[in-house]
């Protein structure tokens, strides 16, 4: 199943982007965000096999558990947490329709919102989903297809993770650092690009 196969390749990128994702927590965090997803993403690709036959909504919420009892860290309970939105949204749905992606999409981001009590312009996370989910959802409402709707996201998913090198963090670690944190990528960011990028590359083949 295409699901399937994409959360392999996004675990690959994750596992394969460790010790990079765990560099640049190094500089303004713990330093373990790659370690952390890592070896959440570990698990999960161990137990695709045993996710054939589930729907995506429950596979969406096996993933939930799967990195929120194995991340640790801040990034595992607000991955998880975005899985756990997203699934329960997408439970009532049939098909990933751009329209069914964007609400999808949309509840994870406010599960983010909500878990970690940040906005945009925090340096985190939310500065990659938030821009790459109003690019998705722009071409979308213009009835673009599934592919068009992700490259576009990929675009504004670079430049927002790329912003977030200029400012200063206001939650998570980093924040301890204050204006130190600037010239420093957010690590959180750098993954949820990843992310978005591996996505994007499956759709284009
Ligand atoms: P920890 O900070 O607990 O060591 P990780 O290193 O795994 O956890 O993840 C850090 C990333 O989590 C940050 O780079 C940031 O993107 C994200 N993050 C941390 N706190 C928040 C928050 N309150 N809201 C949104 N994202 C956050
Ligand atoms: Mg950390």
């Amino acid at each position: 199943m295409e699901l399937l196969k994409i959360i392999k390749k996004v675990s690959e990128k994750i596992i394969e982007n460790k010790d990079y994702l765990t560099e640049l927590d190094r500089e303004i965090g713990d330093g373990d965000h790659g370690v952390n997803l890592a070896r959440g993403f570990e698990k999960v690709e161990k137990e695709l096999p045993t996710m054939e036959t589930l729907k995506p909504f429950e596979i969406l919420n096996k993933m939930a558990m799967l990195l929120v009892s194995n991340v640790g860290g801040a990034s595992g309970a607000l991955y998880g947490t975005a899985l756990m939105k997203g699934a329960a949204y997408l439970k009532t749905k049939e098909e990933m329709t751009p329209e069914v992606i964007v609400e999808t999409w949309s509840e994870m981001i406010k599960g983010i919102e909500m878990r970690g009590k940040a906005v945009l312009g925090e340096k985190t996370m939310l500065d990659t989903q938030i821009p790459a989910y109003e690019a998705f959802k722009i071409k979308a409402d213009a009835g673009a297809n599934v592919k068009e709707c992700f490259e576009f996201a990929e675009l504004k998913a670079k430049s927002g993770m790329e912003s977030t090198k200029d400012i200063a963090a206001t939650k998570g670690r980093a924040s301890y650092l204050g204006e130190r944190s600037i010239g420093h990528l957010d690590p959180g960011a750098v993954s949820s690009y990843l992310i978005i990028k591996t996505i994007n590359d499956e759709l284009k083949g």
